[in-house]
């Protein structure tokens, strides 16, 4: 596949604002397959285009991935948002330029109204009566998913502790869920985050879920807390997600203080990419934006953002019993496997890769979705500063991986709740598989 290796230049979208709430009537989300190098290059260039600021955006973690279609071609393919008011513009220099596209979503404010169904009042009183509000039917806002970690700790004192790690930028707490059945950290553990990205609802969905086997259905398969520790963060960025659920669904960035921007005259941006923040080889190409009023601005320095610098922090004092580090994002279905900043593999890589292959055949087997496993430059695209690569490169934990969860693209970042319990399945096998090959084969 054709490799760029560029910043995405995802501008943070500037969509119409309705009583406080972005609107995304009218947007339509494209799939364009440049095939040739020049095509690429074309796509890059107008995506670029000054009239498009604000008003196009890629989808990134799909950005010219490749996937072998039906008839055996491998393409590349880049998702495209388009606001109304361009998108005629913007069909009429596809065409000319050869360059064809798919709608994935004819009217993205129709997908967000129905991916999230209603609170039913009398179901939501019967299980905040259980202790806490959660449920895998529907994605849930952060004090729901907060009160499930504290009921797991309240529920099953013996082997679930919590712990608040940090605070946000606006101050809410970074907390996360400890299962361990005792030993004094001399076992080894497995960590998982979710929600490091604001819009990708499916992440703290499917941590929760994997929470909730863990724990509740312990019985199941004891030897998984027996012979782990483990450390799981759902949601990492709560700032983001909150926003992401009151005011912007397609918010992706940290809510750290306003920083005015030059090229935006008066106007002030907010937030930091907390998967371009990290401390390794941070901003050392231009796979990320220095430009705070883009989607992915890595930041005034590495670990600008407290969210980050409180996990690194927390991994750091623990990084001799961290074996696995699990990172939850979407969308495009890859297991992907360190380096993502260089197109080059680090030390280790066929073992790291022969456990994802565990990983990716156990989830394969519950329903059948197809994943890409491979290193993030081979699949997507060189990005530094992303929280694997550092897990990796500094923290030093052999198995570092970033999933991408479902689906590849039909929804995108708005995969209806429906979806929720089934990607928790087939997830929760995966990691099942991964925990058990390791600790059977006890791998260095
Ligand atoms: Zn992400």
């Amino acid at each position: 596949m054709l490799l760029y290796t560029v910043s995405l230049c995802v501008l943070t979208m500037v969509a119409a604002q309705d009583g406080g709430v972005v609107s995304y009537e009218g947007y339509q989300l494209l799939r364009v397959y440049p095939s040739t190098a020049q095509q690429l290059g074309t796509l890059m260039d107008l995506v670029r285009r000054r009239r498009y600021e604000g008003l196009v955006s890629l989808w990134s973690q799909q950005l010219f991935a490749s996937r072998t279609s039906a008839n055996n071609r491998t393409e590349q393919s880049a998702d495209l948002l388009s606001a109304p008011q361009v998108l005629e513009d913007l069909v009429e220099q596809l065409d000319a330029n050869g360059i064809s596209y798919d709608v994935l979503i004819h009217n993205l404010e129709e997908a967000i109204q129905s991916e999230n169904p209603p609170i039913d009042p009398e179901n939501d009183e019967l299980e905040s009566r259980g202790g806490h509000r959660l449920t895998w039917r529907r994605y849930h806002r952060y004090k729901d998913i907060d009160s499930y970690i504290e009921y797991l700790a309240i529920t099953y004192p013996d082997i679930c502790q919590t712990e608040v790690i940090g605070k946000s930028s606006q101050g809410r707490d970074l907390k996360l869920l400890k299962v361990s059945t005792g030993g004094d950290g001399n076992k080894p553990a497995i960590w998982i985050d979710g929600g490091l990205h604001a819009r990708e609802w499916i992440s703290p969905a499917t941590v929760t879920y994997i929470m909730l086997q863990l724990v509740e259905f312990r019985d199941l398969h004891p030897e998984l807390i027996d012979s782990v520790d483990w450390y799981i963060m759902p949601v990492a960025n709560p700032d983001g997600y909150e926003y992401s659920h009151s005011t912007d669904r397609l918010w992706r960035k940290t809510r750290s203080g306003a920083k005015a921007n030059k090229r935006w005259g008066k106007r002030t941006c907010y937030g930091v990419d907390p998967n371009r923040n990290w401390d390794f080889h941070w901003g050392e190409d231009r796979s990320s934006s220095s430009d705070a009023c883009t989607d992915d601005f890595r930041g005034p320095k590495a670990f600008s953002e407290p969210e980050t610098k409180a996990m690194a922090d927390f991994i750091l004092t623990r990084k001799d019993q961290i074996k696995i580090y699990l990172t939850l994002h979407s969308y495009s279905q890859m297991w992907l496997v360190p380096w993502g900043y260089k197109n080059d593999k680090p030390k280790g890589y066929y073992d790291m890769y022969i456990l994802a292959e565990k990983g990716v055949e156990a989830l394969e087997a519950v329903r059948g979705t197809d994943y890409l496993l491979g290193t993030a430059a081979e699949l997507l695209y060189t990005a530094s500063g992303a929280s694997d690569d550092w897990a990796k490169g500094v923290a030093g934990i052999k198995y570092s991986y970033t999933i991408e969860l479902p689906d590849t693209g039909s929804h995108g970042f708005v995969l209806p709740a429906h979806e929720i319990e089934p990607v928790g399945q087939e997830t929760w096998a995966a990691v099942k598989a991964i925990t058990r090959h390791f600790t059977d084969a006890r791998v260095p």
